[in-house]
């Protein structure tokens, strides 16, 4: 399973990939070597094994963890997945990466992430709730509201944030404490706008990166490979924003329409009829036909290792925008960067959701329920600005956006230590 902030990174052990790129985000940045080491390594593992009595009597032992890597900025922040192949090295670097993401948007959080080793297409409701219970009971102790707030992630969802929030309200004082844990139903405390925010956040930044090419949205033909949640959504911004989409794909095919799709009625027609393909006016292309459209802005929004180094260097479009995690190869980040593409990385486009989870937790601390235009408002003046701190730590380091907001993350916590300093 892959995670990225820095293009595909499918090896074995994410964990090491992780480290790589902090090492030569350091030399980048000439890194204090204390610091280095203080980010190497997550300031807390915790391992816990989870007993769970089965629907037929039996008794199972589940694995679970909760790596935290660092919070020198605030509290952990990160997801809990559920998934058969979930390691412990693969949940270390994705606290390691949440530490970047949300310094990238300069949010006053660190990074966590959690998963149990587990297929949850095998259990039961009642078993996973049985097993998500036991999970929030074995972690209550490191996790909270000022210390560590968990969220939804692979296979997880509204259903057991609400279970954990649950669990950790009974044991730590028997009182509804919503501000535990996001990705929670709205009735119990969930934000408005959480379900457009990743969508949003990538036509936030199309528009931004669009401004500094001086390109008019007006004038931008727009392509979407993959019109699930976050394809959908970024699709019908930037079209708001005046672009025009002229071709998309799901797993059942691509199709193209130059004088541009109505993305409502698209959206429409992909609830109903389970797939894009066969919407009125479209051509059906293939899915590699798909990725070398000429177009002015490219969201890939579907899976990681879709642009390559072989097709890297037929891609015709200006801007790439990441809805997707880990949608680019290293390989293919080179070519696209000798060829002038701007790619506005996944930690950067796709930081929509865990900007709105953050709203999610400010609400709750507050009891307090935002409008859905404060929350967008909110998220506009966060993206924007992120975007532009990123976009000149590229233009100073020198070098491609990924990388940039990788230094510009690593700076920010490297600073928090440096002030706070080490105790005693
Ligand atoms: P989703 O399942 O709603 O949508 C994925 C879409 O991609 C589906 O329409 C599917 O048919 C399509 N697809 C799958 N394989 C394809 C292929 N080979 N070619 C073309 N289309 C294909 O998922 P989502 O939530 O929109 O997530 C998409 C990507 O965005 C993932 O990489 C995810 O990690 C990332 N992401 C999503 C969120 C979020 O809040 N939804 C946040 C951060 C990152």
């Amino acid at each position: 399973m892959t995670n990225s902030v820095l293009g595909n990174n499918s090896v074995d052990n994410p964990y090491q990939m992780a480290l790589k790129q902090l090492e030569e985000t350091a030399k980048l940045i000439n890194l204090d070597p204390g610091i280095h080491k203080i980010l190497s390594k997550p300031k807390r593992i915790l391992t816990v094994s989870l007993p769970v009595k089965m629907d037929d009597g039996s008794i199972e032992v589940f694995t679970g963890y909760r790596s935290q890597h660092n919070d020198a900025r605030g509290p952990f922040k990160g997801g809990i997945r559920y998934h058969p192949q979930v390691t412990l090295e693969e949940v270390m670097a994705l606290s390691m990466w949440m530490t970047w993401k949300c310094a990238i948007v300069d949010i006053p959080l660190g990074g966590g992430k959690g998963g149990i080793i587990c297929n949850p297409k095998e259990l039961s409701k009642m078993e996973r709730e049985r097993l998500t219970r036991r999970y929030a009971y074995s972690i209550a102790d490191i996790i909270g509201p000022h210390t560590d707030i968990p969220a939804p992630d692979v296979y997880t969802g509204g259903e057991e944030m609400s279970w954990i929030m649950d669990t950790y309200s009974m044991l730590k004082g028997n009182y509804a404490q919503p501000e535990v844990i996001t990705g929670k139903p709205i009735s119990i405390g969930g934000s408005l706008g959480r379900t457009e925010a990743t969508g949003r956040g990538v036509s936030i930044t199309v528009r931004e990166a669009a401004k500094k090419l001086n390109i008019p949205m007006n004038d931008a033909t727009v392509v979407v490979q993959g019109f699930g949640n976050a394809g959908q959504f970024a699709a019908k911004l930037v079209e708001e924003q005046g672009a025009k989409i002229i071709a998309v794909s799901d797993t059942k095919g691509a199709i193209i329409n130059k004088n541009g799709f109505k993305t409502n009625e698209l959206i429409k027609y992909k609830n109903e009829n389970k797939s894009v393909k066969g919407f009125k006016g479209s051509t059906d292309i293939t899915n590699e036909d798909l990725l070398t459209t000429e177009c002015t802005v490219l969201i890939p929004a579907a899976l990681e290792n879709q642009i390559t180094k072989d097709n890297a260097s037929k891609i015709n479009t200006k801007i790439i925008a990441e809805a997707a995690n880990g949608p680019t190869t290293p390989e293919a980040d080179d070519i696209l960067y000798q060829n002038k593409v701007l790619v506005i990385p996944d930690v950067l486009a796709n930081s929509g959701g865990v900007t709105v989870s953050y709203f999610e937790w400010l609400q709750n601390l507050r009891r307090e329920y935002w409008t859905e235009n404060y929350v967008n408002e909110r998220l506009d003046g966060i993206l924007t600005k992120a975007f532009v701190d990123v976009y000149n730590a590229h233009l100073q380091y020198n070098t491609n956006m990924r990388t940039a907001s990788i230094a510009s993350a690593v700076q920010r916590v490297a600073e928090a230590i440096k002030l706070r300093g080490i105790w005693p």
